[in-house]
């Protein structure tokens, strides 16, 4: 049923509130406007009215009061026909939250075909599991999802909503927060509960890297955050478990303005995230064919070629390598960095890595102060040297 109320003695019939409606919700009838049932109570419409003509019941604004709203809400992703595995990172830090507050933890799997998520999500902790299976869902289109979302939220209310910072969640979550009038804080590095007043304490770098900035949302809600992949430990599996999973009905969407005719994967795509062993390259490697000794040292090592800014900006290995605050954020097992001073902004991508190795020519050099391990030399002696030595280990085993 429609919520928004429309005074028709005000109303003069001007159609501001039609085009700005995205859901298809308003239309003229006889010169006045009328609201159906694709009404979201977004309250774009609200804004736009130049006589006030508009209006939403004060409990059924999108914008929820920090009152009435409860629960933390993950939103898994789907990848491949799994979950992207920052979803089960987002539902452990969800736990820690949801268990400060005392309040429960809903995973919202939306999708196609998609019951074994959901029966995950929930073996993942989640209290309850919100399941919109539906074939429209089939295809990630930020448009549909994020209405789907919008619906979901202002029908349970949720006081938090976490999603990974990758390219669908970043849109997916600036969209809904456009739409519900909240905060969205991305790119978090951590995320808790302030005990005083319950709010969501939000941290993530600022001006560069050169300070951590705390963000609160005190009055809107959610309170909505995006963290990139690898920055908090995934909800471990409970096998026992037996998960609360909820259908929901496809509500209706509305006239789109996007269609999705192929899925191309990008070549590009260097799984930097899912590497369990990092071989990265600075300025000190020097050109394209000193990435090559990395190369072939990080394909013994059964892992991926990193980088600095600095060298993909000297255009030698391409951007989708590039490790730090404006590129990836890792977490391997093993991180070797050479050639790398060990500025904060790289640091900010990979210095929770389990084990990091750093081989710099200069001994005062920054990235010293979070190795593991360090080696003092020239990386084009050292590199080549190891290699050699994993070779023939190999060699030995076969
Ligand atoms: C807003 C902003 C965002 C940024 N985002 C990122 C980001 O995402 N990722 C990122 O990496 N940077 C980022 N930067 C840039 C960052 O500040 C540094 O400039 C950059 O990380 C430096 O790269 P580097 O360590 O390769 O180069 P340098 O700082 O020039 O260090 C090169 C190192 O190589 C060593 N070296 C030289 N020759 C040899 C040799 N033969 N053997 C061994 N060691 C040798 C040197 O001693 C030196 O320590 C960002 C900067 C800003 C302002």
């Amino acid at each position: 049923m429609a919520r928004l109320k429309i005074d028709r003695e005000l109303c003069i019939g001007c159609g501001a509130c039609v085009d700005a409606c995205l859901y298809g919700a308003l239309a003229l009838v006889d010169g006045l406007a009328v609201v159906n049932d694709l009404c979201v109570a977004c309250s774009a419409c609200l804004d736009v009215c130049p006589v006030v003509a508009l209006s939403l019941p004060a409990a059924q604004d999108a914008s929820l009061s920090a009152d009435t709203a409860s629960g933390v809400w993950v939103w898994i992703e789907t990848q491949h026909g799994g979950a992207a595995e920052v979803s089960w990172e987002m539902l452990g830090k969800g736990r820690e939250l949801a268990d400060a507050r005392r309040v429960e933890l809903v995973a919202c799997v939306l999708g196609s075909r998609c019951q074994d998520l959901a029966l995950s999500a929930g073996r993942r902790g989640a209290d309850r599991v919100l399941l919109v299976d539906d074939p429209a869902l089939a295809a990630f289109q930020t448009d549909v999802y994020a209405r789907v979302l919008l619906t979901l939220v202002t029908a349970q209310r949720p006081e938090i909503m976490l999603f990974g910072a990758t390219t669908r969640g970043r849109d997916l979550a600036g969209s809904l927060a456009a739409d519900l009038r909240t905060g969205l804080t991305a790119d978090c590095t951590e995320l808790s509960i302030d005990p005083e007043n319950g709010c969501l304490v939000q941290t993530r770098p600022a001006y560069g890297g050169n300070i951590m900035a705390t963000i609160v949302t005190p009055t809107r809600r959610p309170q909505m955050a995006t963290v990139r992949p690898r920055v908090f430990e995934p909800a471990p599996v409970q096998g026992d478990r037996v998960p609360t999973i909820e259908r929901v009905a496809m509500p209706p969407v509305g006239e789109l303005a996007t269609e999705v005719l192929a899925f191309v994967p990008s070549r590009s795509d260097e799984n930097l995230g899912q590497a369990r062993v990092i071989v990265a390259g600075g300025k000190g490697v020097g050109s394209a064919e000193g990435f090559a000794l990395l190369a072939e040292l990080a394909a013994l090592l059964g892992g991926a070629v990193g980088a600095s800014r600095a060298a993909v900006d000297a255009g030698w290995v391409s951007y989708a390598h590039q490790v730090g605050q404006t590129g990836r954020t890792v977490r391997p097992e093993l991180y070797i960095a050479c050639g790398i001073s060990g500025a904060i902004q790289h640091r900010a991508g990979m210095s929770t890595s389990r084990v990091i190795v750093a081989i710099n020519s200069d001994p005062t050099a920054p990235i010293f102060d979070i190795a593991h391990f360090g080696v003092v030399g020239d990386l084009f002696q050292i590199v080549p040297a190891l290699s050699a030595a994993l070779r023939q280990q190999l060699g030995d085993q076969q």
